[in-house]
């Protein structure tokens, strides 16, 4: 039997066993829920569900941070951040549709087009984001990257693993196709990922390039068509017409030099 002398006080012995399991946010309310319970302002029971419900809510968001850090995405960006007004070309009632992920559910594609600054990766990132937090599998990368990692697997005898890693995620985000051109190799692996999730998972592309720049971007016409094929059905695209972001604030930031 424990020795009550030596023994450290239930508080005490409490706050102990929170920290062993981790349970910081209950640690922190631990003073104010007993002295609401020994005051009466609060049950044992309803004290325990809301000092776990706090700890359940603070676990979530943890979860969530790092599976958004671990997704790939280049920043976090969401559609509350998103200056509609500025880029009126941008169709909102169907961003935000897209933000419901039914689209997602529906193994169904995106397509973000438009020239550089527009908002094609902010508007990717926020869908791969609320994707994120509705705790669905999410991979965001840059296409050349995607290429090269392939090329690098195929080269390593691991293609059919590395295709089976990035088929697996319910969503693919592969951000700037068309930056760089694509060798036909190249093309053929990215026809092959894209026929994997053909109809199974859904895929956002972003791109600088309207569908008769891509041959181009492929070097290779019949892949092109073949990719333009397999992503633009059960496809929702985004032509975004605007000006680019990034300059919004030019005028402005000459206008102060010249004051
Ligand atoms: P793109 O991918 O089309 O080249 P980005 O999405 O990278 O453009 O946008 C460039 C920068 O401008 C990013 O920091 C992005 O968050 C911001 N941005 C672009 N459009 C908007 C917008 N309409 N409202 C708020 N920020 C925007
Ligand atoms: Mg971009």
């Amino acid at each position: 039997m424990a020795d009550p002398a030596i023994e450290a006080s239930p508080y005490v012995r409490a706050q102990n066993n929170l920290g062993t399991l981790g349970l910081h946010e209950m640690s922190a309310l631990l003073p104010d829920y007993m002295r609401m319970v020994s005051e009466g302002d609060a049950d044992f029971c309803s004290a325990v569900a809301q000092m776990t419900q706090v700890e359940v809510e603070a676990r979530t968001q943890r979860i969530t941070r790092l599976r958004i850090r671990s997704s790939g995405f280049p920043c976090v960006k969401t559609l509350a951040d998103f200056d509609w007004s500025f880029q009126p070309s941008v169709p909102r009632p169907l961003v935000e549709e897209l933000a419901t992920l039914r689209f997602v559910d529906r193994a169904e594609n995106v397509l973000l087009v438009g020239s550089p600054g527009v908002g094609k990766t902010h508007l990717a990132t926020a869908i791969g984001i609320e994707a994120v937090k509705a705790g669905k599998e999410v991979r965001f990368i840059d296409c050349a990257r995607l290429v090269d990692d392939l090329k690098d697997a195929q080269s390593r005898g691991i293609l059919k693993k590395r295709l089976k890693y990035y088929a697996h995620s319910k969503l693919l985000i592969i951000d700037e196709l068309g930056y760089l051109d694509i060798d036909e190799g190249g093309a053929d692996l990215l026809f092959q990922l894209v026929s994997t999730r053909y109809e199974q998972r859904s895929t956002i592309i972003t791109t600088n390039v309207g569908i008769t720049g891509r041959a181009k971007v492929f070097g290779d016409e019949v892949a092109a068509s073949a990719i333009a094929d397999r992503i633009c059905h059960h496809c929702h695209v985004i032509k975004i017409t605007g000006r680019s972001y990034r300059l919004k604030d030019v005028p402005t930031e000459r206008k102060m030099k010249e004051e």
